[in-house]
């Protein structure tokens, strides 16, 4: 393995579902449903495979899903972009991710993260051959805000493009319009490129509404927005995701994904297509669900004495285990599947300043029913 990939070996979803199957652990750990996404879009996908639609699809995605994710965008956010030179389909937002920093940073310059950060963008900044600078969230209340001083003063000559990511994995916090105005601000100060990770768009509660940062003053040209259907639909293992740029932003997104992927997804682009169309009230009672779950499991964290954290978007809640333990949150992760029969994920693994986030475990809510029960009751000391 090269130096620069040798920190990223293996990733925690992996390590922390390995230990649930081996434990039998119920796994709240890696956010992926246990259940699907609509019935009407799963047999799109199932007619569009057995009607032969199995071959390479365009380069930048089939057109009717270009303009489903186009009409999506004008419709929920008002920004307008041509189907044909400012989106692309991805293989996942993951490759989005990877494919706009290789593709839009040069080797030696910087990207700004807010901490904690998604694991695979450090390891999309370390492929390119850039360097990483961190904002960070901080305590406030019983969630989460960004410091914005922390942002201004990662921001140097070098940077040349700033990560966000709003609602937030791992935290739940969604970023406020105050927050929004101020990052897009120093971007258009530093003259910075802003990558905007929109994953759980859809997916916020108690009220909470998301804001993309592309709609507000001076930053639609300078933003690429990325989201994917994993989320939305509840098909994780589909890789369907997206960009959305001004073409000269998303020419540097094509020229990386071309040669990363080329394509993928076939048959499951028109079925993602259909869905964005006509599966819009199946979200909003995902969401409705989730955030029950959410409150439930929110609660029996509590009564089992965790320091829960107020979780107002996305699959996750984060939990203090200081009440409970001494041991830090990599080694109580490690330790519950076998102790308790869960699994969760320690938020240090997305931070570089791992002593300031060795005190939260992250739980994810998207499971079944009878999945969140189940793992209520291993939670519930008796
Ligand atoms: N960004 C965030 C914040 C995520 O949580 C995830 C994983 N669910 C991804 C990107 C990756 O999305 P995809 O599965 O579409 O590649
Ligand atoms: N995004 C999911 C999570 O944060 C898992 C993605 C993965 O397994 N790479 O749990």
């Amino acid at each position: 393995t090269v130096a620069r990939l040798r920190p990223f070996a293996s990733t925690i979803f992996a390590e922390m579902t390995e230990l649930a199957v081996r434990h039998g652990a119920v796994n709240l750990g890696q956010g992926f449903p246990d259940s699907d996404g609509p019935k009407s879009m799963l047999e799109v996908a199932e007619r569009a495979i057995a009607e032969g639609f199995n071959q390479y699809p365009p380069g930048r995605g089939v057109p009717v899903l270009r303009q489903a994710i186009a009409r999506d965008r004008a419709a929920r956010y008002g920004t307008s972009y041509d189907p044909d030179r400012e989106i692309l389909v991805t293989v996942g937002a993951t490759e989005a991710i990877s494919a706009a920093v290789l593709g839009l940073v040069e080797p030696g310059e910087e990207v700004v993260l807010i901490e904690p950060y998604y694991d695979s963008y450090a390891a999309a900044v370390a492929l390119a051959g850039a360097t990483r600078r961190t904002a960070r969230l901080v305590p406030d209340g019983d969630g989460f805000a960004l410091d914005l001083d922390s942002l201004r003063a990662a921001i140097t000559p070098k940077t040349r493009l700033l990560l966000l990511n709003s609602p937030h994995n791992p935290t739940g916090t969604v970023l406020g319009r105050a927050d929004l105005l101020a990052i897009a601000e120093l971007a258009r100060e530093h003259d910075l490129i802003v990558v905007t990770d929109e994953v759980y768009e859809h997916l916020t509660f108690d009220g909470h509404e998301h804001i993309s940062i592309s709609t507000l003053p001076g930053m639609f040209e300078r933003t690429v927005v990325i989201s994917s259907a994993a989320k939305t639909f509840s098909v994780t293992g589909w890789k369907i995701g997206w960009a959305c740029a001004p073409a000269p932003l998303l020419d540097g997104v094509l020229a990386a994904k071309q040669f990363l992927t080329f394509v993928g997804g076939g048959p499951f682009q028109p079925a993602v297509a259909h869905a964005l169309d006509n599966e819009m009230p199946w979200v909003a009672t995902l969401r409705d669900t989730l955030s029950d779950k959410r409150i439930r499991l929110s609660k029996a964290l509590q009564e089992a004495e965790f320091g829960v954290k107020r979780s107002d978007g996305t699959y996750f809640v984060c939990a203090d285990i200081t009440p409970l333990t001494a041991a830090d949150a990599m080694t109580f992760c490690r330790e519950l599947p076998e102790r308790l029969g869960v699994a969760a994920v320690p938020v240090s693994v997305f931070a570089d300043d791992k002593e300031s986030w060795n005190r939260l475990v992250r739980f994810t809510f998207c499971k079944k029913e009878e999945t969140i029960a189940e793992g209520v009751r291993r939670l519930t000391p008796n």
